[in-house]
Order: C-alpha cells, then sequence, then structure tokens
C-alpha cells in the first residue's frame, strides 16, 4: 500500500508540458476538457467549501492521502486553472496563485528562508536564526519595505546588492543564504538583470534564484529557461492588463533539486509531522516539494488565498497578453526615444534605447522587447516636476502598471518613498526621477500629452530666468 500523500487542493494531474506556442496557450492551456455540460469556458466556482460523499473520503482528502479540494483558502478549481495556465506560460512544473504580489513574494521567503528552512529537523526553532536573502538594491519599493521590517522583525536578514553586478552577490553569500531575489526587468529604471549569471551562482552556493517577473511578462522572457528556479508575480499588472484587482502567483521552474542537497533543506527532505511523517520531496518529488510546503502550509496558515472571481479576472486578461504587451513595449520605445531629445529631459532609462547599460541583455534575452515601464529624468527643480505632474491629462498620476491607461508616477514620494537613504541612493531616484508606465492609448495622444507637460516646465524656466534677469 502506497503512504505517499497526494497533493490535495489541486488536482493530481501535473500540468501537462506546453503542447503549444505561447499564443495558444494563453488561451488553452490547462482547461479541463470533462466538465459536465461541456462549457466552453471553465465556469467560475464560487464556492468556498467541497463536500465529500463520506466521512472516510474527508478524512483521507483532509490528511491529503487522496487528491480533492477541502475548502478554499488553499484551493479551488478557477484558481486552479490560472495556476496551471501561467505555470504552463512560464514553462514552470507547478504554480501556487495568491491574493498579491506581496503575498507571493513573502511565501517564498517564508518557505526558504523561515526559521523551519534552518533547523536540522525542519521543524522551527525559536533558538535557531532564521535564513539570509541576498536582493536587488534597484528592486520595487513593496518587496524593499517587507524584508527591510516586515520580514526583518521574523529574524530574516537581507543583504541590498546591484543588480549588475554578480560579484557583488557572490561577496554576499553566508552560510545561511537561502535565496537570491531580483526583478527580470527592475522598477523602476527597467534594469535587466543577467539571470544566467546569477543562476550559475545560485547554484554554485546551494542557494534558490527567485525571479520577479512582473514587468516582463513570460511573454518576453521567462526566467525558468535561463536557469531561475522560482517566479513570483504581481498579476495584478500585466497578466491581468486593465487594473481591476490584485493577484499574485508563485511558478517552479523545475530547475530546483532539493533532494540533492538535503541538509540544506530540511523543511523539505526530512519527515515532517505536519505531513503525515513523510518528507515533502518524498511525497511530491522534487518539483512539487516546495510548492506544496508554500500551499498546505503557508498559504493554508496564513490565508492570503486568490478569490476564484479575480482569478477568472485573470485568466480573462491572459487571453490577450502577448498583443498587449506587445502595443505596451512599441508604444514604450517609442516615447523614450522621442524623451531622450526633449530639452526639458537630462536621462531616459528603457533597455531599448542604444545607449542603455543592458542594451546587451535586451539584445541577448529580450528579443520581443522589454516592456511598458520606463523613467526620466526632469531638467528642473522639484517645483518643475510638480508643474510636470499637474500639467499632465491622459497620464494618470497613480502607482500601477499593466493597465490599459498610462500612469506616471514620482517614485520618491510615492512608490519608493520608504526606502533607507541607502536604497534610495542605490536606485539612483532622485526628486527629479519619472516613472511612466506606459498604457495601450494612441502613442501620439500620449506623446502630445507628454510634450505640453514637459513645455510647461521649460516655459516656466524661462519665465524665471526672465524674471530673474530683470531683477538684477
Ligand atoms: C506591484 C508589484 C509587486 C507587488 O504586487 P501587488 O500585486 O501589488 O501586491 C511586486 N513586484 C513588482 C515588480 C511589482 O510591480
Amino acid at each position: 500500500m502506497s503512504t505517499t500523500p497526494k497533493n490535495s487542493d489541486v488536482e493530481a494531474r501535473p500540468p501537462a508540458p506546453p503542447a503549444h506556442r505561447p499564443a495558444t496557450e494563453q488561451i488553452h492551456a490547462g482547461t479541463d476538457q470533462q466538465l459536465p455540460a461541456h462549457p466552453v469556458r471553465q465556469p467560475l466556482y464560487a464556492s468556498a467549501a467541497y463536500q465529500f460523499d463520506s466521512l472516510a473520503q474527508a478524512r483521507e482528502t483532509f490528511a491529503q492521502r487522496q487528491p480533492g479540494f477541502t475548502y478554499s483558502r488553499t484551493g479551488n478549481p478557477t484558481v486552479a486553472l490560472l495556476e496551471r495556465r501561467i505555470a504552463a506560460l512560464e514553462g514552470g512544473v507547478g504554480a501556487v496563485a495568491t491574493s498579491s504580489g506581496q503575498a507571493a513574494i513573502t511565501l517564498v521567503v517564508l518557505a526558504l528562508a523561515g526559521r523551519s528552512g534552518q533547523s536540522p529537523d525542519g521543524e522551527p526553532h525559536p533558538e535557531v536564526s532564521a535564513g539570509h536573502v541576498v536582493a536587488s538594491n534597484r528592486i520595487y519599493g513593496g518587496t524593499a519595505d517587507l524584508l527591510n521590517d516586515t520580514l526583518a522583525e521574523a529574524g530574516i536578514t537581507v543583504t541590498w546588492v546591484n543588480p549588475h553586478n554578480p560579484a557583488e552577490w557572490e561577496a554576499a553569500v553566508t552560510d545561511r543564504t537561502r535565496l537570491f531575489l531580483v526583478e527580470s526587468v527592475g522598477n523602476p529604471h527597467g534594469d535587466l538583470a543577467d539571470i544566467p549569471a546569477l543562476a550559475d551562482l545560485a547554484n554554485r552556493y546551494g542557494v534558490v534564484l527567485a525571479v520577479d517577473n512582473t514587468l516582463a511578462t513570460p511573454y518576453l522572457v521567462q526566467p525558468g529557461s535561463l536557469g531561475a528556479h522560482l517566479v513570483v508575480h504581481s498579476a495584478t499588472k500585466y497578466l491581468l492588463g486593465n487594473g481591476s484587482c490584485l493577484a499574485g502567483a508563485i511558478i517552479a521552474t523545475g530547475q530546483f533539486k532539493p533532494s540533492q542537497n538535503p541538509t540544506r533543506w530540511p523543511q523539505l527532505t526530512v519527515p515532517r509531522k505536519r505531513f503525515g511523517d513523510q518528507s515533502l520531496v518524498s511525497g511530491f518529488g522534487d518539483d512539487g516539494a516546495l510548492l506544496h510546503l508554500i500551499r498546505a502550509q503557508l498559504l493554508n496558515d496564513t490565508g492570503p488565498t486568490l478569490s476564484s472571481y479575480n482569478a477568472q479576472n485573470i485568466l480573462d486578461g491572459l487571453e490577450t497578453l502577448d498583443i498587449r504587451v506587445q502595443r505596451h513595449c512599441a508604444t514604450a520605445e517609442e516615447l523614450a526615444r522621442r524623451l531622450t531629445a526633449h530639452p526639458a529631459v537630462s536621462c531616459v532609462r528603457h533597455p531599448s534605447l542604444p545607449d542603455s547599460p543592458d542594451h546587451r541583455i535586451a539584445t541577448r534575452d529580450y528579443p520581443r522587447g522589454t516592456g511598458g515601464v520606463l523613467s526620466f529624468e526632469i531638467d528642473s527643480d522639484l517645483h518643475g516636476v510638480e508643474q510636470f505632474f499637474d500639467a499632465l491629462s491622459l497620464f494618470k498620476i497613480a502607482a500601477n502598471l499593466g493597465d490599459a491607461r498610462s500612469m506616471a508616477v514620482h517614485p520618491a514620494s510615492t512608490t519608493h518613498c520608504r526606502l533607507t537613504p541607502a536604497l534610495i541612493q542605490a536606485g539612483e531616484i532622485t526628486e527629479q526621477t519619472v516613472r511612466l508606465a506606459v498604457g495601450r492609448e494612441d502613442v501620439e495622444d500620449l506623446w502630445a500629452d507628454l510634450n505640453t507637460a514637459l513645455h510647461c516646465v521649460l516655459s516656466n524656466q524661462t519665465a524665471g530666468q526672465t524674471q530673474k534677469v530683470n531683477v538684477s
């Protein structure tokens, strides 16, 4: 008799390897062909709980000896379809959806660098120190806050390093380091990480490389194909594409093999009472162990679950991912090019620009483009920057990206306002930095809006100079 626990709350089948190209996968991957009534679209399962035919069946399912859904905190058929589809698009072996991108990153860090991961028997021990994370110092402000404050309070330590310099990552590794965290395309400047170089280092030091692929999406790059072990997403952004809700996802790429280094990953390789005195690796294999820890322990205990309604929203959005991202990329490239020549702009950052320090990686890893986020510096004081923002009409002053609507933010006052001075400096975020999240409106209308607002800055500078001349 097999005592291997089955993955409850996700279907027993592993996702099939991608059978089609991305434009087809984003519409069809993971669809259940066996549903009664044969709907063309999978219905939205708006149910918190799932009923059993007998107490024995309930007992077996809750004990994870039999596959099946129990309660929607850890699994729901609509959410499970989204998980299969995102895993297929990333070329991964499985995924766990979460209520937001922040939740996805939190669960990944807790699973890999929490106390239980440092304990010889896989159970948390208060006397054991938690793990250490090496993370990019040019990263989304929310991720920086999470690691600097909330996860630091849980004992997890972090060293911030330059995403362009793998040697800094190597130098930061300690015997407690378990996770490298980087964005494929960074926020707000669009920095491109050298994923193959970081994956090599991670493999050498027995560390997991997790890549936040929010700004790129799997349409532009699949970090797993470049060696990353995990991918995380804020699905709130491009995967959804209309700014209507929050969602997140964690994807296992199939590159992480904890059984090859069992003493390093006790939380996955040592039998645990919680999982029926089995190790997660023996129950779910190298590909499934970490995702099972994330779902059956962390998601279950802390509860940042994706609602099935929001999962359905993201599934609808994914159907048009490729054509949306093509438009975002083309418009961002054109606006970046025009901004470079504007007299009120001192510096433009987008990897598509020929003088970008990331142009080499863009050419090597991003044949389809590098996304719809760009930043630039206004050649003015803070007063001029305020004038620019207040003169915008089509671009909204708002902190989102991936939406149909174009948005402009001042990172220093908004998305990155809680960063430490060291991270502000490393991230090259100044009072003059503007981040644009280019939407899907007509490029000429967007340019007219930017040009008008930038000319306000220029004409006021000229007026100011004239005034000074008059006074003197
Ligand atoms: C928005 C964002 C997050 C956080 O995701 P939420 O869905 O807002 O919680 C994480 N990383 C990046 C790169 C983001 O842009």
